[in-house]
């Protein structure tokens, strides 16, 4: 399964606990200092926003920003 075409939720679901809010699901950012819940997930679109460090994007972009994470 290549990385565009693969699930958000499941994949975020690995670095951080997700909450279900409605029809999005919030949880803890893990791309900086996060005191609350200031990411959010789209299931309907495949995508997140983090309205703490403005990162956002879809599978791809969440497992790139995982990397370099892992990379500091
Ligand atoms: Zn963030």
């Amino acid at each position: 399964m290549s990385v565009t075409s693969s699930n958000l939720v499941n994949l975020a679901a690995k670095y951080m606990i997700l909450k279900e809010s409605r029809r999005s699901l919030r949880g803890q950012c893990p791309f900086h200092e996060d005191a609350g819940e200031s990411l959010m997930i789209s299931p309907d679109k495949n995508i997140f926003k983090c309205f703490g460090c403005g990162k956002e994007g879809g599978p791809a972009e969440f497992k790139f920003a995982i990397e370099q994470l892992n990379k500091a």
